[in-house]
């Protein structure tokens, strides 16, 4: 190919060195830049016999190996390389690993996450990989599914603001900053809307009720310029998402104008086949994943021969593969990878992954994702005041792979760090309390307990390829692991008990039919409470569990989730009271599985409000927290309250601190429409502000909330405001905010 091709022309407009380009491509080419294969096969398969425009899952070693072999090619069309780095660079050994997505979003900071993201792309960047498939959008509300780590929770609302700051940081100010990398808006859309929490089951969702709630957050991306979507699993009315034409086409590139790339989930096309069985052969999957407006087809190799052989018989015109070429080759040029393909760097990976800088960044951000959930005077622990002993006990006390969670290290998605990040880079509750504590106090150690065996065949692969997850098996409760257990409580002044869950329990294909904590937790937690030591529990867990009264009339409960490499430093310095606890849920806890789902914003009109034997009241509720002291909410009011549906609802709510620790308040506005002409939630979160509040003194805080964002959705389908009354209610949670209430009117 001559140097002077208009497409190699940095200058020229990316749609014309797009239309260039295409110009001069065979079928084969165009159809091999529509996969995305697995960079762990047989590379040159990948590379140079199918001709891939993208690939996922390589290893330090098989990615120089990658952009070798594209040079043998005829056209040498830059790989798009992308991976999983959905809370730091997962499976790079010794890159940050941030608390998982839930726990980032106790956080409830846009900035904080912002800023995370950043710092994760420059370290995904210097090691070549273009693209991370992040943030999820999924809307967390049946917590047996077992992917509710990688969400932002429950809420429509803090899911879009959250996920909107994450695209921000990883796509940073232009694609053709080298630090940046592509963001993902995934699962789109309904993914999370499970059967019985079942992973990627049928999803019972109307086009009206994926408009009310599940479309939103991918909306609000789509229209901030998130440069890749990616498709879930589930299907919907009959209808497999990767078959989807209205939701890909009509909704996403079409009203929203989204003119990025859409990459299916795994073998998508192929499950069209062998999962869901709509399909006879590859040929009828390739035609209709094509036709729905797929663009980058992952992990489906025989994608290549069935597209082709769909234009033979005509099944699909050449234009149609086209169509999707075009968006991928438009991403490649933002991206600069003609100029630039962007290729690992030695030296920027030394500067880089892991520094010191981003440490840092990360351990504010576990500060900040802890949520204190019940404290009955204990907490702080004193941190001066003479020697005391600490017990730390419990199966995730001095867990790293727990504390780091799915996705990083040794989760199970790759084969090339089978023992995890470098033990020296985590840091377990048990590692934070020993760097923490007052250098007289002492810290003792007792597991206590178990939770489940990692039972796993490395090389056992699931019709589709990946591993075969590894299998549950309990672990029965051990009289001697609880003896020492008992014992180091006994002798001690705190017992910190850190439990939850791990692996062999969170993740795709590892949903939950309990929310118990399992294996010998019960019985350990049991047995300490027996104790007259006052017992901390701290929750390293992918997702809520529901919980004993053992932990229920603890001392106080921590809930860490999964919280990164410095989270067990974070736990340590919120306990000792180094720092303020300011965490709020994203998520509702349930008190038995029975209650699903726990959401918050349920649809208006049942009968009754309880079960018959039990509360229909979450345990937590969604936005809940507690800090060190306690603030008081006072005067709301708004500046008007007739507004026209072009204004904004301006309000504003006293707090006074009445304690003698600072807080960082997140004070949250709901908004109830009061009458509406379809059911509708009972009040949905519009806004939410952050806001410190010294001790002793009083701050007013200000929420504003456009009265076109008091909407709901018709039965054919249109987002509308109605006319008449609204309450507008704030407090520090979703079930506070209903004591301070005001009202407006939309005329
Ligand atoms: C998951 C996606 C992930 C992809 C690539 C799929 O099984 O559902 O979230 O990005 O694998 O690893």
């Amino acid at each position: 190919m001559s140097d002077d091709a208009p497409y190699l022309d940095p200058n020229a407009p990316v749609e014309d060195r797009v239309a260039d380009l295409l110009g001069r491509m065979t079928l084969p080419e165009k159809v091999g830049q529509m996969l995305q294969l697995d960079a762990r096969q047989d590379l040159a398969d990948v590379v140079n016999g199918r001709l891939a425009g993208s690939m996922l899952h390589a290893s330090p070693d098989r990615m120089l190996e990658a952009l070798e072999l594209v040079r043998r090619n005829r056209l040498p069309i830059p790989l798009l390389t992308a991976d999983d780095c959905i809370h730091g660079h997962s499976f790079w050994p010794g890159a940050t690993i941030f608390p998982s997505q839930l726990a980032m979003a106790c956080s409830w900071d846009p900035n904080v996450i912002e800023r995370g993201a950043r710092v994760a792309a420059a370290e995904i960047a210097a090691t070549g990989i273009h693209w991370t498939f992040s943030p999820v959008l999924c809307i967390a509300r049946d917590l047996r599914w077992g992917r509710v780590d990688e969400t932002f929770g429950e809420d429509p609302h803090l899911i879009g603001e959250l996920a909107a700051a994450m695209m921000r940081g990883y796509q940073g100010d232009g694609l053709d900053d080298p630090t940046a990398v592509l963001a993902t808006a995934k699962h789109f859309a309904g993914y999370s809307e499970t059967q019985g929490g079942r992973d990627a089951s049928e999803a019972d969702l109307s086009r009206r009720k994926l408009r009310s709630w599940f479309l939103p957050p991918f909306e609000r991306v789509a229209r901030a310029d998130i440069r890749t979507f990616m498709l879930g699993y589930q299907s919907m009315d009959g209808v497999p998402i990767t078959a989807n034409r209205w939701l890909i086409s009509d909704v996403l590139k079409g009203e929203w104008g989204f003119t990025g790339l859409l990459v299916t989930d795994w073998d998508n096309v192929g499950r069209m086949v062998w999962e869901q069985k709509v399909c006879a052969d590859l040929v009828e999957a390739a035609t209709l994943a094509i036709k729905a407006g797929n663009d980058l087809i992952m992990t489906t190799p025989g994608f290549f021969e069935a597209a082709q052989e769909a234009v033979a018989r005509g099944l699909v015109a050449e234009a149609e593969i086209d169509e999707a070429v075009r968006r991928i080759l438009r991403v490649k040029f933002e991206l600069g990878l003609f100029e630039d393909p962007r290729p690992p760097s030695a030296d920027r990976q030394r500067t880089v992954i892991g520094c010191e800088e981003h440490r840092a960044l990360n351990l504010e951000t576990a500060r900040r994702s802890l949520v204190l959930l019940r404290n009955d005077g204990t907490l702080p622990l004193p941190h001066s005041g003479g020697p005391r002993t600490i017990a730390v006990i419990g199966p995730n006390a001095d867990d790293p792979h727990t504390t780091l969670g799915d996705w990083a290290g040794a989760s199970g998605q790759v084969d090339w760090m089978p023992d995890g990040h470098p033990r020296d880079t985590v840091q377990t509750v048990l590692d934070g309390f020993r760097a923490v504590a007052p250098a007289d106090w002492t810290i003792t150690y007792a597991r206590g307990a178990g939770i489940a065996g990692l039972e796993w065949d490395p090389d056992a692969k699931l019709p589709d390829g990946q591993p075969v997850p590894p299998a549950f098996h309990p672990e029965a409760p051990d009289p001697a692991l609880i003896a020492d257990a008992v014992a180091a409580a006994s002798a001690a002044d705190y017992a910190v008990v850190v439990v939850g869950d791990n692996i062999v329990l969170s993740g795709e294909v590892r949903s939950t039919a309990t929310l118990e904590l399992q294996g010998g937790q019960l019985a350990l937690l049991e047995a300490l409470a027996a104790t007259s030591t006052p017992m901390i529990v701290v929750l390293v867990q992918s997702k809520p569990s529901t919980l004993p009264d053992s932990v229920l009339n603890a001392a106080a409960i921590v809930e860490a989730f999964n919280p990164g490499m410095r989270g067990g430093q974070a736990v340590a310095e919120l306990i000792f009271g180094l720092i303020e606890p300011s965490g709020r849920l994203p998520i509702s806890f349930a008190r038995h599985v029975g209650q699903q789902p726990t959401y918050y914003n349920q649809i208006r009109g049942q009968h009754g409000d309880r079960y018959a034997d039990l509360t229909q009241e979450p345990l937590f509720v969604f936005g809940e927290g507690l800090s060190y002291t306690t603030i008081r909410y006072q005067d709301l009011t708004v500046e008007a309250d007739e507004l026209s549906p072009g204004a904004t609802v301006r309000a504003s709510v006293w707090l006074t601190n009445t304690g003698t620790r600072p807080a960082l308040e997140t004070v949250q506005g709901y908004v109830s429409d009061l009458v509406t002409s379809v059911t509708w939630a009972e009040q949905e979160l519009k806004a939410f502000v952050q806001v410190l509040v010294p001790p002793g003194e009083s701050v007013e805080a200000a929420l504003e909330i456009p009265v076109a964002d008091c909407t709901l959705v018709t039965p054919d389908g249109d987002r509308v405001v109605e006319a008449g009354e609204f309450e507008l209610r704030v407090g520090p949670s979703s079930a506070a905010a209903r004591s301070l209430t005001t009202r407006f009117r939309v005329a």
